[in-house]
């Protein structure tokens, strides 16, 4: 078994296999580092099983572990020369947590942990700097009494803010040692206030209590809902690394940073970050203080006075410079580096892969191949498919006039439009109204996760381009303007105001995330461009994949959106949405309606032109390409009229009173309209339907033939089948008509005839349905919905709770389910035993999900289809799956 708590150096290290996982990401790094001759501050890591044996231990530290951390201390001490609570030369700690990636919504980190009354004078004493001893033990009771003892960090803040109002003056560096010493007391009662125990003392009650708070952030709402919002299973843990503090607020020749070594938003090949002189780690992310630039190109460009680190302190920034480049070529990869400063000597206290926007994402991994430092392969794997969402959507249209009335920071790209609103609650409560938000905060904190991802794009006034908003919101892809000092917030009163303008709740804004722009009302936006490094790797992925990509679309400009995304055609055209325009829903309300054939044959008759002209664009447009036509398949419910309004109108067209109308909706009520009539049930009362359809489809072809156009080849698609005879009976609908319109037009047209598998009994019966239909397209969304019997349209009211209860460890509408994708293979195995030829592709949404694109491609499936914007995501998810499928059968062998 593996050792539970190891050292950085700790030669057990080798034999550790996925290090990661044991030792979660910082910890892994961290003696990674090490390994490299780094200056990293000795330490140890409490591996991720220690997490699992504290909750199996009901929440508690055992004596062997507790022991076992002593004992490593005791090394750690040995290093440093100091001792932990010793009342001469005090080792002072760290505590972070550190799971497999890292997780905004855990407890981050404890600094200056062993201070207290007493070592706090050795600490004074042995540096000569009773400020600076004052000045970490504050800080110290401050982020405990927060993250261990549960005491809201405003309590603190708020009597710091007052006291510096009282003394006149700006900023913390201004206060001294004796304004820290009344503040330390004042913090210690607001924790006896609050929690009605005394601030410990005890340093190992500290240690562990800290060790503990780690842990138990791992189950905490935030931690939950991040972990929810990015898949991440529960069971993996969380470790905590324990290091010895190094300085970075011990005067002016100390500092602390964080810095990229590329930067992540453009993805340039320019190290950028930013640091801050006499300071804390948290004092950069946190957005009191505005940090300072680390290269002199950054300033500049910024346009800000305050120097650079590249200018105040050229050794060290250097020396960084040079261990920036070392960890890139070793990680092969975009890091993200914090580091301090004491007494101007380097240390290196964190390096992890960096968050980056989707632009910077494929910039760096095609940079990188030009470079040699990975090879094709590896940059396509590099790419989150779904990060690729937000270069997909439309920017602002610079030609429309607009009225900037601020700028901030261009922290995450993308525009976003929606009301203000200023808490995360309202974010979520507009949400559920389909309402568009932007958050605007003062600065964010994991509590606001939720509300960001409710929320269309965030606006802060405090915090730089490493704040918490700053990052979280990069990783959700959601635009925001961070650190926009020309903002004024008032929660109170629900505004903000700037210069010029005073902007309420519930007023429109527009922010540019990618240059920082704060623009009063919505903006009109543009579509992106699929050009430069974006096509590059589109193009190697196109190289590798296997499956082919089609779109789900029925109208002209989704269709030509999705052409010129990539889409290899058509997987699924929704017939029945083609009939949702205002001119057609009333013949199509009065065909429902109809009592008698003749009726219906009259409302057809009207449809038949308006579906030949829709299906004439679509073929032009996909011409050379594949177009599946799938007859219609409405529960029924959705196309009754519903208002008085509606219900007049029909009763106009069809020349029956209303009342009679109302009595035929009646008759057509069904309890259970997904499993009612619908999808081919429909086709076979009403086969008038289908053949109207089909001519329409057929019309449409011989037209185009006629005149010469380049056309798409028809695949006709019936859906909700479930046994060999209905597929029969409809194939012979199609055939027949067919028949009837070349004949008519003297003409030969090419087509197959499928269906649709998404019932289970199609699934089972795959090998009967196989001997008619020419291919099977998987509807993965009624086929999960059928497997379950989950209505498709009501889960989202009961599916939290499936997922607080690990039931489900996802949404199975977004993923497919493993019980999904055994009916999946099982009809694939038994259509291919009847038909060796037969087509097999999906249409439910997962076939624009990564994960579920990789089970198509082991599954055999021939192709996926998904919605237009998602096409680029689906082919490089596809070209993933190749490369992790041979990556399998490598080390298979
Ligand atoms: C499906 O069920 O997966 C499908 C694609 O059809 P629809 O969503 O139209 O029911
Ligand atoms: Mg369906």
């Amino acid at each position: 078994m593996n050792k539970l708590i190891l050292n950085f150096k700790s030669k057990e290290l080798k034999r550790i296999k996925n290090s990661k996982n044991y030792l979660g990401g910082k910890g892994a790094n961290l003696s990674e580092m090490g390994k490299m001759g780094l200056p990293v501050p000795p330490g140890f890591t409490i591996s991720t099983k220690v997490c699992e044996i504290f909750y199996k231990d009901k929440k508690k530290l055992n004596l062997k572990i507790v022991n076992q951390i002593k004992k490593e201390l005791k090394v750690i001490e040995k290093d440093v020369a100091k001792k932990f609570g010793d009342l001469k030369n005090p080792l002072l700690l760290s505590v972070r947590s550190g799971a497999r990636v890292s997780m905004p919504g855990m407890m981050d980190t404890i600094l200056n942990l062993g201070l207290n009354d007493k070592t706090v004078i050795a600490l004074a004493n042995k540096t000569s700097n009773g400020r600076f001893a004052k000045d970490s033990y504050r800080r110290f009771i401050q982020m405990y009494g927060n993250v261990v003892l549960g005491v809201e960090s405003h309590h603190f803040e708020e009597l710091i803010e007052n006291y510096k109002l009282t003394k006149g003056v700006l900023l913390d560096t201004d206060l001294d040692e004796q304004d820290w010493d009344g503040l330390i007391k004042n913090f210690k009662d607001v924790v006896r206030e609050k929690t009605n125990k005394e601030f410990p003392q005890d340093i190992y009650q500290q240690l562990f209590g800290a060790i503990s708070a780690v842990f138990l952030s791992w189950e905490s709402d935030r931690a939950k809902v991040y972990r929810k919002l990015n898949q991440i299973p529960s069971e993996w843990g969380t470790a905590v690394n324990v290091q010895s503090m190094v300085f970075g607020n011990m005067g002016n020749d100390c500092a602390t940073g964080v810095v990229f070594t590329r930067n992540p938003s453009d993805g340039s090949n320019d190290i950028y970050g930013e640091y801050l002189i006499n300071a804390q780690g948290e004092d950069v992310v946190a957005g009191t203080r505005t940090p300072q630039y680390i290269t002199k190109k950054a300033k500049n460009e910024a346009g800000v006075n305050d120097p650079s680190m590249e200018e105040t302190m050229p050794k060290v920034y250097k020396e960084l410079n040079k261990i920036l480049k070392k960890l890139e070529k070793h990680y092969k990869d975009m890091q993200d580096v914090e580091f301090t400063v004491e007494n101007n000597k380097l240390w290196i206290l964190q390096t992890r892969s960096g968050k980056r926007t989707s632009k910077s994402s494929v910039k760096i991994a095609v940079d990188m191949v030009k470079e040699k430092l990975i090879s094709k392969s590896d940059a396509i794997l590099r790419v989150d498919p779904n990060s690729l969402d937000t270069l997909l959507h439309p920017t602002l249209d610079e030609k429309s006039t607009i009225e900037v009335i601020a700028n901030g920071l261009p922290a995450s790209p993308g525009a976003a439009s929606g009301k203000v609103v200023f808490s995360s609650e309202e974010a979520e409560r507009l949400n559920d109204m389909m309402q568009d938000t932007i958050l605007v905060r003062v600065e964010t904190s994991p509590e606001d996760i939720q509300g960001m991802h409710a929320a269309k794009g965030i606006l802060t006034a405090r915090g730089g381009m490493t704040s918490h908003a700053a990052v979280v919101a990069r990783g959700m892809g959601r635009p925001c303007v961070s650190g926009s000092s020309e903002i004024d917030i008032n929660y109170e009163k629900k505004l903000f105001k700037t210069s010029s303008i005073e902007v309420k709740e519930g007023e429109t804004i527009t922010i540019d995330g990618s240059t920082g722009r704060i623009i009063l009302g919505s903006v009109p936006t543009v579509k992106p461009e699929i050009s430069g490094d974006f096509s590059k790797l589109m193009s190697w992925a196109d190289n590798v994949r296997k499956l082919n990509v089609r779109t789900n679309s029925e109208t002209p400009l989704d269709t030509k959106i999705a052409r010129d995304f990539g889409a290899e055609g058509i997987g699924l055209c929704r017939t029945e949405h083609m009939f949702f325009d205002e001119e057609r829903i009333l013949s199509v309300r009065e065909m429902i309606l109809s009592k008698t054939k003749e009726d219906r044959a009259d409302a057809l008759k009207k449809l038949l032109p308006h579906q030949k002209d829709d299906f004439k664009e679509i073929f032009k447009i996909m011409h050379g390409l594949p177009v599946t036509v799938r007859l219609l398949d409405p529960p029924l419910h959705e196309f009754l009229p519903k208002s008085e309004k509606e219900i007049s109108e029909v009763a106009n067209i069809v020349g029956a009173d209303i009342k009679e109308v109302k009595t035929r909706i009646e008759e057509l009520h069904e309890q259970n309209p997904m499993l009612g009539h619908r999808g081919c049930r429909l086709g076979i009362s009403f086969p008038e339907i289908y053949e109207m359809q089909c001519r329409a489809i057929f019309e449409a072809l011989a037209d185009l033939k006629k005149n010469k156009y380049k056309s798409a080849f028809p695949e006709i698609m019936i859906p909700l089948v479930s046994t060999e005879a209905e597929i029969r009976i409809m194939k012979n609908l199609v055939i027949n008509t067919a028949k009837k319109v070349q004949d008519e037009n003297k003409t030969k047209i090419k087509f197959l005839v499928g269906t649709m598998i998404e019932l289970p009994r199609a699934a089972i019966k795959a090998k009967d349905i196989a001997k008619h239909a020419e291919f099977f397209s998987f509807g993965t969304n009624d086929l999960t919905q059928t497997t379950f019997g989950i209505s498709r349209d009501d889960s989202g009211k009961f599916l939290n709770d499936y997922i607080d209860n690990k039931i489900f460890s996802i949404d199975p509408f977004v993923s497919i389910d493993e019980g999904v994708e055994d009916l999946i293979e099982l009809a694939v195995t038994k259509g291919k035993n009847q038909n060796k030829k037969i087509k097999l592709g999906i249409c439910g949404e997962h076939g624009g999900d990564p994960k579920s694109i990789y089970f198509c491609s082991k599954a055999g499936l021939h192709y996926v289809s998904c919605s237009p914007y998602r096409v680029p995501i689906a082919r490089l998810a596809a070209a993933q799956a190749e490369l992790k499928k041979i990556s399998k059968t490598l080390k298979g062998n």
